[in-house]
């Protein structure tokens, strides 16, 4: 059964439909958790656990993990707190992984890809992100999943994960929920085959709409078409939620897009339960949906 949440009602903007949208934070540090209560945040819409792997010489272990992502939820605001696991390759280097920039690059093993390719590195990393969830309850999710094979992988992984600590006799909570990021064409535009196995979905349009362009995100000569491609995302959404609402599974978008007034107020008429931005663009956002 769901959680009992408190949600602040100056973060929630009522629906053409009646539901609620959630207008929740992106965090990446104990820093912007703080920030994301200042700004009224709803709840955490991605916790970007990956920040836990970097700006450091070696990988962290369990115990390193643990401590990094339990500080970061004890700072989060009330709500529902939504944990990514590892989303490691692309545009995230690793000190600890040396990961090679064409296999390990954009279109290379990253993401959840990357993790599925590693079993002992997911276990613990899966190990980690549930003893801190003791601090409070979460919802998990993974990013970067082409087909639903990965899914059920990484779900078995999780299911691995809990069965040890349960052995160990471990402290730990499983998530309240389990979702996948919808960041690869496959998955937007055939998401039916993901949502009997999910709780949620979320949109990451950085991913997504760079993979709809062929333009990289990071490289300004493209950046005219990437923004062009940008264009597609409200329609995308639409059909997310034409095939998700029947079966009762609320889409977010956890992307910059998110961020932006003007396509807020697109993704807000697409029917999405949750906008998740960096916590400064949250009153923008507000003031634009609310006129
Ligand atoms: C995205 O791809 O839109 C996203 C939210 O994830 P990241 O920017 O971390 O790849
Ligand atoms: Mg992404």
């Amino acid at each position: 059964a769901p959680l009992v949440r408190t949600v602040p009602r100056t973060a929630r903007i009522r629906r053409a439909d009646g539901g609620e949208l959630r207008l929740s934070a992106n965090v990446g540090s104990e820093a912007d958790a703080r920030a994301a209560v200042a700004a009224g945040a709803a709840g955490v819409g991605l916790v970007r656990t990956e920040l836990a792997f970097t700006g450091r010489s070696a990988l962290p272990d369990e115990d390193e993990q643990v401590s990094w992502l339990s500080a970061v939820l004890a700072a989060c605001p009330d709500g529902p707190v939504v944990v990514r696991t590892v989303d490691l390759g692309g545009d995230k280097p690793v000190p600890g992984l040396r990961l090679d920039p064409v296999r390990h690059g954009f279109l290379g093993e990253r993401g959840l890809r990357l993790c599925l390719a590693r079993p002992a590195l997911f276990a613990t990393h899966l190990r980690a992100v549930l003893r801190a969830a003791a601090v409070r309850p979460i919802e998990l999710m993974f990013p970067f999943v082409t087909e639903p094979a990965e899914l059920a992988a990484a779900r078995a992984a999780l299911r691995s994960a809990a069965a040890s600590l349960r052995a160990d006799r471990t402290p730990h909570a499983e998530p309240t929920a389990v979702g996948i990021m919808v960041e690869i064409p496959t998955a937007a535009l055939r998401p039916a085959p993901f949502l009997p196995d999910v709780d949620f979905v979320s949109v990451g349009s950085n991913d997504l709409v760079q993979y709809l362009t062929a333009a990289d995100r990071t490289v300004p000569e493209v950046a005219a078409v990437y923004r062009a491609g940008e264009a597609l995302v409200p329609e995308l959404v639409a059909g997310l939620v034409a095939a998700a609402a029947p079966v009762g599974v609320p889409v977010a978008v956890c992307g910059d897009l998110a961020g932006d007034p003007e396509y807020a107020a697109l993704l807000q008429a697409a029917g999405v339960a949750e906008l998740s931005m960096a916590a400064p663009l949250l009153a923008g956002v507000r003031a634009a949906l609310a006129d």
